[in-house]
């Protein structure tokens, strides 16, 4: 599929959220609806947990403090923005920035299962308990953390691999270290996965 047609269906998402009024109470005191960014044919999209103010302002995932670290990691990784597709799992930004509600992360997980059919990447990696408890429910992040594994629904086949949300690494300076470590992985996972 061509960059155009993958923009165009992407959109279409956009549209559907809007015109099917998902999350109507979020839709009210957001912004903008963040459908996510970056490059649409990467082989790894990353999946944080919903916007916050500044995602909400611009339209963008993760380009406040959250989103400089993420390209700080990024950086480990050998990985730019620009090779990278990134969205969340809930698209409009909860009150407050509380944790979205699970009603929220359902009402907004086909679409995201739609932007991974549309971009098809090699690999997912999720950031923090909201986005990998869809892909893996019932596991806990402390333990499969920078674990790929390989998963199927809805006939589609995906690697997953679970990381910690930079925003919780952030201030805390034994799993910063931990996500580096993670991150570190990222290139060698790929490479594994490229020559399957
Ligand atoms: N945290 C997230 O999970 N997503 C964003 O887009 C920004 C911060």
């Amino acid at each position: 599929m061509s960059s155009n047609d993958k923009q165009k269906l992407l959109a279409q998402i956009a549209a559907d959220i809007k015109s099917k009024n998902v999350c109507p109470n979020l839709a009210k005191t957001a912004t903008n609806l963040v459908i996510g960014d970056g490059n649409l044919n990467a082989k790894v999209v990353f999946i944080g947990e919903a916007p916050g103010k500044n995602e909400d302002l611009m339209g963008k995932p993760f380009v406040g403090a959250a989103g400089k670290f993420l390209d700080e990691m990024l950086g480990h990784a050998g990985l730019k923005r620009e090779d990278v597709y990134i969205t969340n799992i809930v698209k409009y930004r909860p009150p407050n920035n509380r944790d979205p509600l699970p009603d929220e992360k359902a009402a907004f997980w086909p679409y995201l299962v739609r932007q991974l059919q549309i971009i098809g990447p090699v690999l997912v990696v999720t950031l923090g308990r909201h986005s990998m408890e869809y892909f893996m429910p019932s596991q806990r992040i402390s333990v499969i953390h920078g674990q790929p594994k390989r998963i199927s629904f809805n006939e589609q086949k995906l690697v997953v691999m679970p990381l910690f949300h930079p925003a919780a690494a952030l201030y805390n300076g034994g799993m910063r270290q931990t996500l580096i470590d993670d991150f570190m992985k990222i290139p060698i996972v790929l490479k594994k996965l490229e020559k399957e």
